[in-house]
């Protein structure tokens, strides 16, 4: 099994969800008392979320960086960035620690096309939704159109995203405003939905949903599991 190294933290309620779903889909994999071998750099967020919103992305590309290397030194053969923001430097953390990185993109964008879906809502921060590098990578590599809500919308879900469910806060309001921003993607010619913020899966589940919901959380997860496994 390889060692997986997990930069997390961003937030730490995503990560726990990513240490218990790659622990459980190496039981399942390996047997009841197998579990994964990983090492986990967590960052305290309110560092990073202060840079972000400042938009200091040299300042963070630093830090991830800074992690990504940490991680290998301590024996990594494999990164997992378990948010999908901070895959903008992704490439830049890969290159500078010399270990392979499992981009949070590419399982999702395979599980949608895996559905037969060319047409996909794209919900997440402002960061991912507004930016190229994720939108850009489900285009190239995945060949999938990617719709995000309207600025209104976005608004509200990257709100929600850094006041509530960063915070572990996860409200029946909030969760019916998602629903609604589903709604209005899915009228625009949405055949599914990527919940592409490594929370959302707290807040939304696919039950009574009319498209398919991808959680990248645990996409990522599995995928993580199978790379450690080979
Ligand atoms: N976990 C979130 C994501 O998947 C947002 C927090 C962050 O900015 O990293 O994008």
């Amino acid at each position: 099994m390889k060692v997986l190294g997990l930069i997390g933290g961003m937030s730490w309620e995503s990560s726990a969800q990513y240490y218990r779903l790659i622990n459980e889909g190496v039981r399942a994999a390996r047997g009841p008392t197998a579990s994964a071998k990983c090492l986990l750099w967590s960052f305290d967020f309110s560092e990073i979320e202060a840079l972000q919103h400042a938009g200091d992305w040299g300042g963070l590309e630093a830090q991830m960086i800074d992690a990504g290397q940490r991680l290998a030194r301590a024996g990594a053969e494999a990164l997992v960035i378990c948010t999908n923001t901070m895959h903008l430097m992704a490439d830049a953390v890969e290159a500078a620690a010399g270990v392979p990185l499992l981009h949070i993109a590419d399982p999702t964008g395979a599980a949608v096309r895996a559905a037969g879906i060319g047409t996909v809502g794209l919900l997440g921060t402002a960061f991912t939704m507004e930016q190229g590098f994720y939108k850009d990578r489900l285009a190239a590599r995945h060949t999938l159109e990617v719709l995000v809500p309207e600025a209104e919308d976005r608004a509200l879900v990257h709100r929600v995203i850094y006041e509530e469910l960063v915070a572990g806060v996860v409200r029946d309001a909030s969760r019916e405003a998602y629903r609604k921003v589903i709604e209005r993607l899915i009228q625009r010619g949405a055949e599914g939905v990527i919940l592409g913020c490594t929370e959302i899966m707290l807040l939304v589940g696919q039950s009574g949903s009319a498209v398919p919901l991808f959680d990248t959380t645990s996409l990522h997860a599995q995928a993580a599991v199978e790379l450690a496994l080979g």
